[in-house]
C-alpha cells in the first residue's frame, strides 16, 4: 500500500491500536506526528524507537477534545513537512456506567474525547489537504456504534456520531480528492480493555467467530489499506475489524 513520502497525523498514538498505527506508517515510509494527552513516557519511547531505525516520527502533547490545541498540532505538522496527506483520529477513552449512574462529566468527557476531537482535526486537515488536491483520513469507530452494550450509551453515541461525520465529510470533500472513512474495531487487547477482558475470562474470545482477541495490528492492517492511495475509490465507509463478532451468528 502507497504512503511512503506521505505526511500523516495519528492522534492516541503513543499507546495500543494508535501506537500499531504509527508503527506500520512510518515502517512504509511516511513521515509520522503523532498526538498523546498525558503518558510521555510511552510517546518518547516509541519516538525513540522509530528514529532509532531511521524513521521520520515525532510527538505532541495535546488534549485533542480542545479545538485550539488540535489547531495548533496540525499547523505544527505543516510549518514543519510542508503539507498533511493521511490524518487518523484514533484519540479515544471509556467511561462506562448505567445511564442513572453516569454523571454530566461523564458524558461530556467520552463525546468531547471521542467524537469533538474528530471534529477539530478534520476540520484543521481539511484546508492543507484540499491544497494538494489529496487527503486520507480516517476515523477510528467501533463495533459499539451499532451494538448494544449497557453502560455505553456515552461511548456509543460518541461512535456512532462519528460514523455520521464522517459519511458528511465524505460528501463535502469527495471532489477535492479526499477520502473519509471509518474502521469499527471489535474487543482488541489493548490498555482499554483489559479490564473488561480480565473479568469476563475466555467468555468474549468464545463470542467471536475467529476464536480469538484482536491484536492492534489487525486494525493497522485495516486503517493502512484506507490510508493509502490504491483506496481513492472508496469514501463514507465504515469498515468493521471485528473477528465476525458483529455477524450475529451462532459461533
Ligand atoms: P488506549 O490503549 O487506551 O490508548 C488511547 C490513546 O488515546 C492513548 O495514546 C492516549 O494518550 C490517547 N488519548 C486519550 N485521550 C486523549 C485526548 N484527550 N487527547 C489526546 N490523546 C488522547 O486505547 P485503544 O484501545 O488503543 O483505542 C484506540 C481507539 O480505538 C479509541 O478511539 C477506541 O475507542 C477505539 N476502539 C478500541 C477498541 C478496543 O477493543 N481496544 C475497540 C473499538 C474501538 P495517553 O497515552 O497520553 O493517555
Amino acid at each position: 500500500m502507497k504512503v511512503s513520502e506521505r505526511v500523516a497525523l495519528v492522534t492516541g498514538g503513543s499507546r495500543g491500536i494508535g501506537k500499531a498505527i504509527v508503527v506500520a506508517l512510518a515502517s512504509a515510509g511516511a513521515k509520522v506526528a503523532f498526538v498523546y494527552q498525558s503518558n510521555k513516557d510511552a510517546a518518547d519511547q516509541l519516538v525513540a524507537e522509530l528514529t532509532g531505525k531511521g524513521h521520520e516520527v515525532y510527538a505532541i502533547q495535546a488534549d485533542a477534545s480542545k479545538k485550539p490545541e488540535a489547531d495548533a498540532a496540525i499547523e505544527n505538522v505543516v510549518a514543519k513537512w510542508g503539507r498533511l496527506d493521511i490524518l487518523v483520529n484514533n484519540a479515544g477513552i471509556i467511561r462506562d456506567k448505567l445511564i442513572l449512574a453516569m454523571t454530566s462529566e461523564e458524558w461530556q468527557q467520552v463525546i468531547d474525547t471521542n467524537l469533538t476531537s474528530v471534529f477539530n482535526f478534520c476540520q484543521a486537515a481539511i484546508r492543507p489537504m484540499m491544497g494538494n488536491r489529496y487527503g486520507r483520513i480516517v476515523n477510528m469507530s467501533s463495533v459499539a456504534a451499532d451494538f448494544s452494550n449497557p453502560g455505553q450509551a456515552n461511548y456509543a453515541a460518541s461512535k456512532a456520531g462519528i460514523e455520521g461525520f464522517s459519511r458528511c465529510l465524505a460528501t463535502e470533500y469527495a471532489k477535492r480528492g479526499i477520502t473519509v472513512n471509518c474502521v469499527a474495531p471489535g474487543f482488541i487487547e489493548t490498555d482499554m480493555t483489559m479490564a473488561v477482558v480480565n473479568a469476563a475470562g475466555d467468555k468474549i474470545k468464545n463470542s467471536i467467530p475467529v476464536k480469538r482477541l484482536g491484536r492492534p495490528e489487525d486494525i493497522s492492517n485495516a486503517v493502512m489499506f484506507l490510508a493509502s492511495e490504491e483506496s481513492s475509490y472508496i469514501t463514507g465507509q465504515v469498515l468493521k475489524v471485528d473477528g465476525g463478532l458483529t455477524l450475529g451468528g451462532m459461533s
